[in-house]
């Protein structure tokens, strides 16, 4: 390709992939094997001894796997990206890739709930410490902070809440104390872009929107190659210390020649290698499918949300409508507009003023929308968090994670609004009625 800029509509069918070299096809080919022919042994012993990049078994790394990577970097903006089983695996191994036992992590406490558990649970059986902080005054994560924080990590726009993250705002303290912000951008891919306002790692779960049809577990890890990782080689001794695992290589060293990838190459060749989440070849052929629409479904998704936003504020039975898109509050309305470019995201929350009996009967009465634990799906979603993704909490930490009685979660699809509003108001009616 030339050296134009391609825009985001061109770069979602384009980047990464020009036709297969051996057959011509068009279409990425699933290259479903698990290994690859060495030409000879001194090309394997180059292969393993990082001399040469190229394909060695698809635990690792992958022809099909890598347009994505390729595709979705090209996306952000960002120097690399790796493909993962999981959007959990995502984020575990971004954490894993620079913290061992005995660091820690500053967290917002605005995280979906699979994460949250990962952090406060998981993570600390493997002495790694998650410390949380409230993502609404930028200055909390600089007070969390000491010499063994080696990350930050936010989510883009998350749920409940649907408050945007004050990316800018607090990667700039993170440049000055040398500590790189790892952002979830899951719920808002194309319409922010992380790296632009100083993220340094993006990760994704592909389940949602970039696979966009349901279809797929998968997640992504992008390096913005924006992070000095040597200028702060004390913080981060598994970057610039002798790898004992890769023949004592020292990452921030060894992939010099070939940009500023260090993090992204370690996460890849040391814990793909160990721990084996690798995407399987046909998953990544499924979000490149995804990936090709969804400049086009992203808008529809923003469009239909925030009608069914609009609608909702006009309906007795509804207390208070959740939307990135409606806060009254100034900084989050500001937060809102200078994060989100081209829409507030698909997701949409409302209380009703019944609690919990109107949650569930509204549930109970839906016809086209989905009752499911996803989001991100072309198709229109649902769910009463505190009958089930929030259950196990208690009842003030149901409230702090901004879920009440009444709290209904949408996640608002790619059909004709008139048919999502139909569904919506006949079963607010059924509510009211019952
Ligand atoms: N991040 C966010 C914001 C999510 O909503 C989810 C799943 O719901 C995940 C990460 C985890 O992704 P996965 O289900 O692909 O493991």
């Amino acid at each position: 390709m030339s050296e134009r800029v391609y825009k985001p509509e061109t770069l979602a069918l384009h980047a990464g992939y020009r036709a297969d070299p051996a057959t011509g096809a068009v279409a990425v080919p699933v290259y479903q094997t698990t290994s690859y022919q060495f030409r000879d042994t001194g090309h394997a012993a180059s292969l393993f001894a990082l001399e040469e990049f190229g394909n060695i078994y698809t635990r690792i790394m992958n022809p099909t796997c890598d347009v994505l990577e390729q595709r979705i970097s090209a996306l952000e903006g960002g120097a690399a990206a790796l493909a993962v089983s999981s959007g959990q695996a995502a984020s575990a191994l971004a954490i894993q890739n620079i913290a061992q036992a005995g660091d820690n992590i500053v967290s917002s406490t605005d995280l979906y709930g699979g994460t949250w558990n990962l952090f406060a649970n998981t993570f600390r059986t493997m002495g790694i410490e998650v410390r949380f902080v409230d993502p609404v005054d930028p200055d909390n994560f600089r007070r969390a902070t000491n010499e063994r924080t080696r990350a930050w990590y936010a989510e883009t726009l998350p749920n409940p809440k649907l408050t945007v993250f004050p990316i800018a705002e607090v990667a700039a303290i993170g440049s000055e104390l040398g500590v790189p912000l790892i952002v979830d951008n899951t719920a808002a891919p194309l319409l922010c872009k992380p790296f632009a306002h100083g993220a340094n790692i993006v990760v994704y779960s592909t389940t949602k929107y970039i696979g966009g049809h349901g279809t797929s577990i998968g997640g992504l890890i992008v390096d913005g190659g924006n992070f000095d990782w040597e200028a702060n080689a004390k913080r981060f001794p598994m970057l610039n210390e002798p790898d004992p695992s890769y023949h004592g290589a020292v990452w921030t060293e060894a992939v010099k020649p070939i940009g500023p990838v260090a993090y992204i190459i370690k996460a890849r060749v040391t814990l793909l290698r160990d721990l084996g989440p690798a995407m399987s070849p046909f998953n990544a052929f499924q979000f490149l499918q995804g990936l090709e629409t969804l400049p086009l479904r992203i808008g529809a998704h923003c469009r239909n949300a925030s009608a069914v936003a609009e609608f909702l504020h006009d309906r007795p039975e509804v207390q208070r409508v959740i939307h990135a898109g409606s806060h009254t509050d100034p900084e989050q309305r500001r937060r809102a507009e200078a994060y989100l470019d081209g829409g507030y995201g698909g997701l949409v929350g409302f209380e009703l003023k019944g609690g919990k009996a109107a949650g569930r009967a509204f549930i109970d009465a839906l016809e086209l929308f989905y009752h499911v634990a996803n989001i991100g799906d072309a198709r229109s979603l649902a769910i009463h968090p505190a009958t089930t993704t929030h259950s196990q909490l208690s009842a003030e930490e149901q409230l702090a994670s901004g879920v009440s009685d009444g709290y209904v979660r949408l996640s608002i699809g790619i059909e004709h609004i008139d048919d999502i509003l139909a569904d919506l108001s006949q079963a607010l009616d059924r509510v009211a009625a019952s």
